[in-house]
This record gives C-alpha cells, structure tokens and sequence, in this order.
C-alpha cells in the first residue's frame, strides 16, 4: 500500500487522518509541529507521542519527498545549491542565499517549464510536470534544517527558481499555506514572493486571495514584438492586458509589485528600450530590478555591458522609476534558474 505523503497534506487532512485513527484532536498539532516547526522527519524521534503511534506514523506515512543529489556552495560559501531527486527519479532545483539578516530560498514550482523562454535554462529543457504542495515545502524545510544548525532560519521564500509557479497554482498556494500556518513553520505572509511570467488569471487570482504575498513580474521587453520572442506567453497575455492586471492587483492590494528585467546585450538594453519601460511603467506602484542575463548553454545571448546596464538604469531612474541592478548570486555555482538541472541531464545523456 502506498503511504501517505505527509508533507501533501493540508492541516485539515492530517487532522481527518487522525482522529479517523482513534487519536485525541491536539494530535494533529503536535506531529505538524514536529515537521513544520522542528524539521523532524523520523516519528521515532517525535518524544511527546504514544510509541504505538510513532510506529504507525512510521508505516503509513512517508515524511521526506525529495532525496538531495548534489549541493554545492558558492566560493563565498553564502549561496548553496541544491539538486533534489524526486520519487519519480525527476530533478528540481533550490538556492539558498545568506545575506548579513536574511536567509533567502528560491524554490521551484514545476519540473521544467511550459513557457519556454528561449534565455532561460529551465525554459530551454522543457516541461516535465508540476511539483506537489509537499515537493515545493520541501525544498524550504530542506533549507531550513540546515540553517537550524546554524541557529538561523529561513526569513524569505521566493518562487523564482523553476517552472510557472501561476500555472500551478493550486499546489503552491498550499504549500504557502502550510508554510505561514502559526502551528509551525510560521512564516508571514509577507515573507514570500511569487514570480511570474504574465499568467493573467493567476495575476487575478492572488490579488482576491486572504494572504497577501509579493508579486514580481517577469517583463524583459517594453513592447510586444520582442516580449512575444523572449516570454512566449506574451503572445495568450499581451503586455496592455498584463498591465491591466498588475495595475488592479496593485490597488487591490495597496503594494507595491517587482517588475523583473534580464537585460541581453543587443537584444532589449536600447535607450529607446529603456525609456519605452519608463513610459509603461510610468505613474505605477513598482519598483524594477535590472538583472544582466546570466548566460546558459542553450542560448548565444550574453549579458549587457556595465555601462548599457548603468544607461538603462539612468534613464529609468530620471523617468521616477524606482530600480535595483541585481548581480546575480552564485554564477560559479550555477545559480541560475535550471542551470544546475540542465548540467545534471547533459550528464545523464
Ligand atoms: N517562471 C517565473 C519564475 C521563475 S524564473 C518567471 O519567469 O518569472 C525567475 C526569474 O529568473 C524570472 O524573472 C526569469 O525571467 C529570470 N531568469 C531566467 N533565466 C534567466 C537568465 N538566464 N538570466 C537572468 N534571468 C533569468
Ligand atoms: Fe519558465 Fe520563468 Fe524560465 Fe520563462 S523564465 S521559461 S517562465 S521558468
């Protein structure tokens, strides 16, 4: 018989599950407490339940869902990658990057991804599935665990590493419920950010939902001739109806939203370029962070020079919007999104 996947389940369902056993309804409480509050995964070391249960729990239940493969960390030691095997023997892959007061994982929320954005590594590799709500909390009590060792612990989760976390939505959304929950893991709404290429209806979505999470969007491209060639999606959600979206989900929600910009030598680092962004962006609640492409195999483009990315930040910043030049973390270890995975699967063929 096939055991029950713990970390797929709601609070709700874990507490179905145990009075369905004959167990006392603070049950529920205390095993989710062991797994989301102290990352213990062996019910033989869960010490305040009846040794009797503990062994059940150890037979019908299967606590972990992604084996690590491969870890690596930068030279700096602060960003550390990690290769999971999932039971399907699929890989995905997480970052966690320390910063001087936060701790910052960047998880993914599918295996490969539909979208096929042509610079990106994940995007390059193709769709395999979607991740479960177990699979993405996993990937930050991974994280989490080892942080505990340090007497640290995980203060940002952003969706940033594989996959369309909007075009799985439902999964992420309980795993982000699973996370925030106070009776364990604990972590404010506030704390995680969802990064999307343009998936309107998700947009939507988020914006009625009760917990209020950041929102970044993955634009690259002022207009929609290029934006159609490097976030295919573009061509299902335009950038006047992506606009539309992101300008009711910012009054909806009174916050500010992230606007993503990878900036490709020769292909969207222009001056015009740069003053067109200014001019959709003009007047918006938004902040935007300007990250020079990290190069991947499947790709020729090449990240802007310094001096295109100092222009393209001068021209918005004089237009009053707001940016960030974003160095990405950990190149040496190869931090960017799907890059690791892809190395992984050249090896295996
Ligand atoms: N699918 C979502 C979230 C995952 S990608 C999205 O696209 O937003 C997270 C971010 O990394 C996105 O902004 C994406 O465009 C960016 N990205 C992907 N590959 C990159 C690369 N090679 N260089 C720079 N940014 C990249
Ligand atoms: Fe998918 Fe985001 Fe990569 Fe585009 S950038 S292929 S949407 S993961």
């Amino acid at each position: 018989m096939a055991r029950i996947r713990f970390l797929d389940l709601t609070f709700a369902e874990l507490r179905e599950i145990l009075l369905s056993w004959g167990e006392p309804k603070f049950r529920a409480g205390q095993v989710w407490r062991w797994v989301y509050h102290n990352q213990v995964f062996d019910p033989a070391e869960m010490s305040n339940l009846p040794k009797e249960l503990r062994q059940r729990l150890a037979q019908e239940f299967q606590f972990s869902l992604l084996q690590p493969l491969e870890r690596i960390a930068s030279q700096d030691g602060l960003t550390e990658k990690v290769l999971f095997e999932t039971e399907d023997a699929q890989t995905v892959e997480a970052v966690l990057m320390r910063y001087r007061e936060r701790n910052s994982v960047c998880i993914s929320s599918q295996i490969g991804c539909p979208i096929g954005c042509p610079f990106c590594a994940t995007g390059q590799s193709g769709f395999v599935r979607n991740l479960s709500a177990g699979e993405i909390a996993a990937q930050v009590l991974y994280f989490s665990q080892i942080l505990r060792g340090e007497r640290k612990r995980v203060t940002h989760v952003v969706l940033m590493g594989m996959g369309e976390p909007l075009l799985n939505f439902d999964a992420v959304w309980q795993a982000i419920l699973s996370l925030n929950d106070p009776r364990g893991f604990g972590l404010g709404a506030r704390h995680f950010t969802i990064s999307t290429a343009g998936v309107i209806p998700g947009i939507e979505r988020l914006a009625g939902e009760d917990l209020e999470v950041g929102l970044a969007v993955s634009l690259h491209a002022p207009d929609d001739a290029l934006r159609d060639v490097l976030v295919p999606i573009n061509k299902r959600y335009p950038l006047k109806d992506l606009m539309t979206a992101v300008r009711a989900y910012i009054e909806r929600r009174g916050r500010r939203v992230t606007f993503e910009y990878a900036l490709i030598a020769g292909v969207n680092d222009a001056e015009a370029q740069a003053q067109q962004t200014a001019d959709l962006l003009q007047g918006l609640l938004c902040h935007v962070n300007l990250i020079p492409l990290n190069p991947t195999a499947g790709s020729s483009w090449r990240p802007s020079p310094v001096e295109k990315v100092r222009k393209f930040q001068e021209i918005l910043e004089e237009n009053g919007v707001r940016t960030t030049v974003r160095l990405r973390r950990g190149i040496d270890i190869q931090a960017g999104c799907g890059q690791l995975r892809h190395k992984h699967l050249l090896k295996e063929n």
